[in-house]
């Protein structure tokens, strides 16, 4: 077995346990592989593992890496920062876009959707920790930009993002993620059709998953360390 297909293993019996310790249903929780830095091989090599659905952060490599796999049938997600003058490539070539953070992005990427693709499933992100990080719509104006993009017709909105500031303590992150959970539930009680809570990476994901996470975004701990 190589190693990537190993570390897959030892990772879906980590999310399954710790859904299982946590009152969660392990088949709620979708691992999605961050395959940024790593070669079209590393991500074949993972999907001949049972591994399907891939995030990547940068347009170009992940275009290039699409590109040598269109054989497959990856389900590819857009993690990165969004510029606005690259979301006609994002809307053509993504699945997922977890990293909507304004208005106008959001609106772009409705307009620039082909209308023979399903409507490209969306998830706001979120700033939890303030200052920490420029990307996500704060807590506050959240509600706004929902409301504003459940009315795009070719966006499918399907939950929150976040990517809270790192922290050793493991009681700090699934604080983070608790407040994540709670804006979830909030917007759910306020009438939104929402299913999807994508947080959690390779150094806290349990607590993610502990927290309500449906996506754990993982990728060092199944690749390797980037360069
Ligand atoms: C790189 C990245 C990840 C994965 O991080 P690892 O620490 O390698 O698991 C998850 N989410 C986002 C938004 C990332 O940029």
């Amino acid at each position: 077995m190589t190693t990537i297909s190993s570390n897959l293993q030892a990772i879906q019996a980590q999310i399954f346990s710790v859904a299982e310790d946590t009152g969660r249903k392990p088949s709620e929780i979708v691992l999605l592989a961050v395959s940024k830095t790593f070669s079209a091989v590393q991500v074949a090599e993972a999907f001949s593992a049972g591994q399907h659905c891939f995030g990547e952060n940068y347009l170009q490599e992940a275009l290039d890496k699409q590109q040598q796999l269109v054989h497959l049938p990856i389900v590819w997600h857009f993690i990165g920062p969004i510029q606005s003058n690259k979301t006609r490539a994002i809307a053509e070539s993504f699945a997922w876009v977890h990293s909507v953070d304004r208005l106008k992005v959001a609106q772009r990427l409705s307009e620039q959707r082909p209308l023979h693709l399903p409507p490209l499933q969306i998830c706001v992100q979120v700033n939890i920790s303030g200052e920490q990080s420029k990307s996500g719509v704060s807590p506050e104006d959240v509600l706004d930009l929902v409301k504003a993009l459940v009315e795009l017709p070719n966006l499918k909105l399907r939950g929150l993002m976040a990517l809270p500031a790192p922290s050793e303590s493991e009681a700090e992150q699934l604080a983070a993620f608790k407040q994540v959970a709670d804006l979830q539930f909030k917007l759910k009680q306020q009438g939104f059709d929402l299913d999807t809570l994508s947080m959690g990476m390779s150094h806290d994901f349990p607590r993610a998953i502990a927290a309500g996470a449906t996506i754990v975004r993982v990728g060092s701990a199944i690749f390797g360390a980037r360069h």
